[in-house]
């Protein structure tokens, strides 16, 4: 895309997110009658995402040429998710210890609340979700992660076959580019869909005088996760300016169509196609972009760690219950552990939350004190997920450059 076109796209996202707000504001639910021109485009983003998420990786890891260097781009890029995202939760914690979100909130906010299940989420569980018996199949469900480990061994096996696996990955990559292609185009229609996710959305919360109260009955948990994930989008920042020595406002430029989709849509998954398109227009390195984005949109979420440990010291607040350090300390690894587990799409953290509250020992209906404003801070989080992953790929990507010069003679 040209530099004047993304600018186009730039400003008519900017108005539409914020028509999107004011219609929503003003005229609350009677704005879901356009809930379907969000759905129209959420749905043509999910359609690519399968063929692009396999063209990606496997073009990604075929493009290593040798397979021992997989080794080192994974390495970095888990080194990297692991930190960035034990930062994440640390954030959350000192924000919760210092805001006290949960100090005095009465319980029966949450008494009506829907009762929130969850199958067995243990490390096991996690490993587990790494296969899937019938590929196929788990492209049908959209379960990325298999789709991706199948990928990554597909294209290992690919490169050592030489000559004969040339045609498979040209294949590959001229899929990956048609499957660009086909972003570069849904991405006209997203002013539209931007405007008619957040307008339908806030209608459906009531219109803006529901918001408001909700937000003033949790005001300070809100306070705390979005201070908390806003500290946390400037330390990615100066990741970028130090690690991947880019000009981070430069970088926020070409993510922001990727950012706002990812606040209208609140899914990680589903914003990929157009987090690859801001990534590519940035100008990070291809390998590192095709591999690094698609694990990290499963994998990597620093908002959603972020706001679990928020969350969790919160629910022990409002219950008088005291976490100790050593407690604080395993929400910090199992608040790890659960945002890897939940999956890029709305609202997945609330689930994968009740891995944190098991392990302290909290009541897992703390969460219903929750549920009234998490659709609002679901979008924040994504957002910052989506912004933790493209930086992931800028830092991995001058990583690997950074040991091409140095091998160079
Ligand atoms: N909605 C988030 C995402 O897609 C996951 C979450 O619920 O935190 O990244």
């Amino acid at each position: 895309m040209r530099t004047s076109s993304e600018k186009k796209l730039l400003v008519a996202m900017l108005v539409a997110i914020v028509a999107g707000g004011v219609a929503g504001y003003f005229q609350g639910p009677a704005m879901q009658s356009v809930a379907w021109l969000g759905t129209l485009f959420l749905t043509a983003l999910k359609m690519l995402i399968v063929p692009l998420v396999a063209a990606s990786v496997i073009t990604g890891v075929a493009g290593l040429g040798d397979v021992r260097r997989l080794g080192r781009m994974g390495g970095y890029a888990v080194a990297y998710y692991a930190c960035t995202t034990l930062f994440a939760v640390s954030i959350g914690l000192l924000m919760a210890n210092l805001w006290q979100p949960g100090v005095g909130v009465s319980l029966s906010a949450g008494a009506h609340a829907p009762p929130v299940t969850v199958g067995d989420i243990g490390i096991p569980d996690l490993i587990l979700s790494l296969v899937h018996p019938n590929i196929i199949a788990a492209a049908a469900d959209m379960k990325l992660l298999p789709i991706i480990v199948f990928c990554i061994a597909f294209a290992a096996a690919l490169s050592t076959l030489g000559e004969r696996g040339r045609p498979v990955i040209v294949f590959f990559d001229g899929l990956n580019d048609a499957m660009m292609k086909l972003v570069e185009w849904i991405m006209w229609f997203a002013p539209i869909g931007v405007f008619a996710l957040i307008a339908s959305k806030l209608g459906a919360a009531g219109g803006g005088e529901a918001f408001v109260a909700q937000l003033a009955g949790l005001g300070k948990y809100a306070l705390a996760v979005i201070s908390g994930l806003l500290t946390h989008a400037v330390l990615l920042c100066v990741l970028l300016t130090f690690l991947a020595r880019r000009s981070a406002f430069e970088y926020l430029r070409h993510m922001a169509t990727a950012l706002m989709t990812a606040f209208s849509t609140a899914s990680s998954s589903a914003t990929l196609p157009l987090t690859l398109e801001g990534v590519k227009m940035a100008g990070v390195d291809e390998k590192a972009r095709r591999f690094v984005l698609p694990l990290g949109a499963t994998v990597n979420m620093d908002g959603t760690a972020l706001y679990e440990a928020v969350a969790v010291l919160f629910i022990a607040q409002a219950y008088g219950i005291d976490l100790s350090f050593g407690q604080q300390m395993l929400v910090l690894i199992t608040a790890t552990m659960a945002a890897i587990g939940a999956a890029g799409i709305p609202e997945a953290g609330l689930v994968t939350m009740v891995i944190v509250l098991e392990a302290v020992g909290l009541p897992l209906e703390g969460i219903g004190l929750l549920l009234a404003i998490d659709w609002f801070l679901d979008r924040c989080r994504t957002t910052v997920n989506v912004f933790g992953d493209s930086v992931g790929a800028a830092v991995v990507g001058r990583m690997l450059a950074g040991e091409s010069r140095a091998a160079a003679p």
